[in-house]
């Protein structure tokens, strides 16, 4: 069964086409700019050209009607119609308390969705936008909601509250959530494979490190704790965000430089982490590695902030398990810089963590990085949320 997987921004929408059975990626492609002044699509089929067509996409509606056109053209297209794909995958940001695992559209989910809009204002209504739009335009096909929010759904009370009057949860439903779920499920799951152990018989620690990063504890299968909260700003350093800060930081800088407390909030989320603290050189880590190996002491710095957060919160989650059996790196920094695994890695003596140099020079490949003797084993286990989003899809569909 094909599988189209779906993941809409508030102007883009990214698509893959997977074929379920071979897990192969038969097309994927970009709609940016939906809605503003120069709209195009991006296109690529299997490992094709990609191809940019600039097109009029005033709302997620055409943008889904242009990626069909794509995927059924007879030259750059993939298969000959509609009927060709079995069911649409959405990924949806936040599921807040009501939805523990993946589940089909129906009416009721889109209005379950839509309570949720609250929580994550920038996200669920953009996603809610794919859902309607592909309703539109493939009426009979089915189609599974998948949250990043869902695998964090096991966290016990005491890792989901804040220290804030209980009122604000009761009424509110102020608490940590925790995002990128669907990546700590595929990468602990798959690292258990590699192992040769069940995931049941495993305490593993997952550290997603992209743009956006977040840490999560795997007790015997099940997310007991996240570093991201109500919202994907809590947590790490990451590219722009700047992760957990003492909250009365908010109000103090709003006065001192005259602005509201959203635009604080604001300049938390898009111009701190590593870009904020390499004073605005970059939030790439490629660019930061260039100025710290030339001497930028911003550069250095972000950086050796950057590491020693990941490696305290990796503290914090074996204490929250009482142990731990593999340390797994992925997504954009965890799967391919070496230098900032290094740099996490070296406060991880007390686990007897012992990091094997030449494996560790490896990028974006399954492996273990940790010596044969490391009491502690340390993968790089490369991510891959469509996928998860696929198989989930087709699980309930079928
Ligand atoms: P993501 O959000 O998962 O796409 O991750 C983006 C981050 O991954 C950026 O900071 C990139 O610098 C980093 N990254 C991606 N590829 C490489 C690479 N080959 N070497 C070093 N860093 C990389």
């Amino acid at each position: 069964m094909n599988i189209l997987v779906i993941n809409c921004g508030s102007s883009s929408l990214k698509y893959q086409l997977i074929d379920s059975e071979s897990e192969a990626v038969l097309a994927k492609g970009l709609c940016e700019r939906i809605g503003i002044a120069g709209s195009a699509i991006t296109h690529q089929a299997g490992e094709g050209d990609k191809i940019k067509t600039e097109i009029d996409m005033t709302d997620h509606t055409q943008a889904v009607a242009a990626v069909i056109d794509k995927l059924t053209d007879p030259e750059v297209g993939v298969v000959s119609s509609l009927d060709e794909i079995g069911a649409v995958g959405h990924r949806i940001v936040h599921g807040g308390e009501n939805f523990a695992s993946s589940v089909i559209i129906t009416d009721e989910v889109i209005e379950a969705i839509e309570k949720c809009n609250d929580l994550a204002p920038l996200h669920n209504p953009a996603n809610l936008i794919g859902i309607n739009s592909c309703k539109e335009i493939m009426p009979n096909v089915p189609m599974v909601a998948v949250f990043d929010t869902a695998f964090h759904q096991t966290m016990p009370k005491k890792a989901y509250l804040y220290g804030l009057p209980y009122e604000y949860y009761e009424k509110y439903k102020v608490r940590r959530y925790g995002f990128h779920g669907t990546s700590h499920d595929f990468v602990s799951n798959r690292v258990a494979e590699l192992m040769g152990k069940k995931r049941e018989d495993l305490k593993i620690i997952v550290c997603h490190l992209g743009n956006g990063a977040s840490v999560s504890a795997v007790l015997h299968g099940q997310c007991v704790d996240t570093s991201m909260g109500l919202t994907p700003l809590e947590g790490l350093i990451m590219g722009t965000r700047s992760g957990d800060i003492d909250p009365a930081i908010v109000s103090f800088l709003a006065e001192k430089e005259g602005k509201t407390v959203q635009e604080i909030i604001d300049i938390c989320n898009k111009k701190s982490g590593v870009l904020g603290l390499s004073g605005g050189l970059s939030s790439d880590f490629r660019d930061l590695g260039n100025a710290a190996d030339s001497g930028n002491e911003k550069a250095q710095a972000a950086l050796e902030t950057w590491g020693y957060r990941v490696a305290k919160y990796i503290g914090a989650y074996v204490a929250a398990m009482n142990g731990v059996d593999a340390i797994v790196f992925t997504a954009g920094v965890g799967e391919n810089n070496i230098a900032a695994r290094t740099t996490a890695c070296q406060y991880l003596g007390y686990l007897g963590v012992t990091i094997d140099p030449v494996a560790n020079n490896e990028r974006g490949e399954e492996i273990r990085i940790s010596t044969e003797d490391s009491k502690t084993q340390v993968w790089v286990v490369p991510t891959n949320e469509e996928l998860a989003i696929a198989r989930e899809t087709v699980r309930l569909v079928k």
